[in-house]
């Protein structure tokens, strides 16, 4: 069973008497940086030249330097830019402003995991990741709730890395909701894994795949995206709120038949042995030196294989559907 961490397990003078750099202020680094400082715990922010997100991390009230300004001043580095440039922003910025007792902070493992990343030894080396997307951790923080997180060491230098990674997470707001205790390896391959076979690359074909066998069959796009996609948020709050079993005692007896005869037809022995060929391929590497390969040659496949979903029948006719609803909220 997983090890859980609270609020009285956490000591937040460790994070109070050290100085903190949070390196990027998007979903995640506001949240982190406005969190601590509220904690009581001394942040900078680290921001690049040319910086979209500076007026508004100075109009917070937070001091906003260069990123490596922010790594020489502080003793705890939390990494929190987009995860295909970490190791460009650390070659340049972080690594010669790094000193024997530093801690060097990750929101997700990938960087360290995959080895594009490499601290030297004096420096502990350790993953807070709160498991929701950056706003949402702000709020709960700003309730007096916390969003959970997950924590994990790397390199404990120091001997007390995973104190110090629960004292940040408790500044956070992680510990009043509970810490699960992971590794950088647990954590990137189970992230990597659940968005592409289940979340995101798994939903998408699915409903892509249900829409087109309607449509092919002479069905109205209009019905036939009401069936595949809208309806799945209904579906998937339930499972939220109390998992299958809520679900099931939900809708209708028919479509829990539905779902127990037919379900595993569509997903099959099949996709679960093409699932392990995926797992395989993020465990040694290779999804994560492509990804970085892609990324490198400026998104070409990234972009046209954006571009074929953007005019593809579920997305024009969702656009127009959506515009009926008053209630749904299409801002980005
Ligand atoms: P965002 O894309 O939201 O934020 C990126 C931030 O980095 C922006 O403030 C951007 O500045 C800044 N930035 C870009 N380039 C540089 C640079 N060269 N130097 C300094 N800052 C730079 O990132 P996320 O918050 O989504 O992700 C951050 C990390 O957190 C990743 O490791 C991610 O995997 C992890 N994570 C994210 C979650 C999420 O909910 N999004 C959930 C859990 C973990 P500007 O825009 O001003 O140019
Ligand atoms: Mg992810
Ligand atoms: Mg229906």
């Amino acid at each position: 069973m997983a090890e859980l961490f609270y609020d009285d397990d956490a000591d937040l003078s460790i994070i109070q008497n050290r100085k903190v750099a949070v390196i990027g202020y998007g979903s995640q680094g506001h949240a982190h940086a406005l969190s601590l400082r509220d904690s009581g715990v001394d942040v900078r922010v680290g921001l690049h030249e040319g910086s979209k997100s500076k007026a508004k991390a100075e109009e917070q009230g937070l001091r906003v330097v260069t990123p490596a300004e922010a790594a020489a001043e502080a003793d705890v580095i939390m990494i929190l830019v987009p995860d295909p440039i970490q190791a460009k922003v650390y070659e340049e910025s972080i690594k010669d402003n790094l000193k024997d007792g530093d801690a060097l902070f990750f929101g997700h493992g990938l960087n360290i995991r995959y080895g594009f990343i490499k601290p030297p030894a004096g420096v502990d080396v350790a993953l807070v990741a709160p498991k929701g997307p950056g706003h949402l951790v702000r709020r709960q923080y700003e309730e007096g709730r916390g969003v959970p997180c997950i924590a994990g060491v790397e390199q404990d230098a120091s001997g007390n890395a995973f104190a110090l990674a629960l004292s940040y997470a408790k500044g956070i707001g992680g510990t009043r909701a509970g810490v699960i205790k992971t590794t950088f390896t647990e954590e990137t391959e189970t992230d990597l894994f659940g968005e592409q076979a289940v979340l995101c690359g798994g939903a998408s074909a699915l409903v892509k795949a249900g829409f087109e066998t309607l449509v092919e069959a002479g069905y109205q796009p209009e019905i036939a995206y009401f069936e595949c996609l809208h309806e799945l948020k209904l579906i998937v709050d339930l499972m939220y709120e109390g998992g299958l079993e809520k679900m099931r005692w939900s809708v209708s007896e028919t479509a829990e038949w539905g779902d127990y005869v037919t379900g595993p037809r569509i997903i099959n022995e099949n996709t679960k042995a093409e699932m392990k060929k995926v797992l395989a391929e993020i465990q040694d590497g290779t999804f994560a030196n492509n990804w970085m390969a892609e990324y490198n040659a400026g998104l070409p496949k990234y972009n046209e294989y954006k571009k074929a979903d953007e005019d593809h029948l579920l997305e024009t006719t969702g656009k127009k559907l959506r515009k009926l609803m008053s209630w749904v909220d299409d801002e980005a």
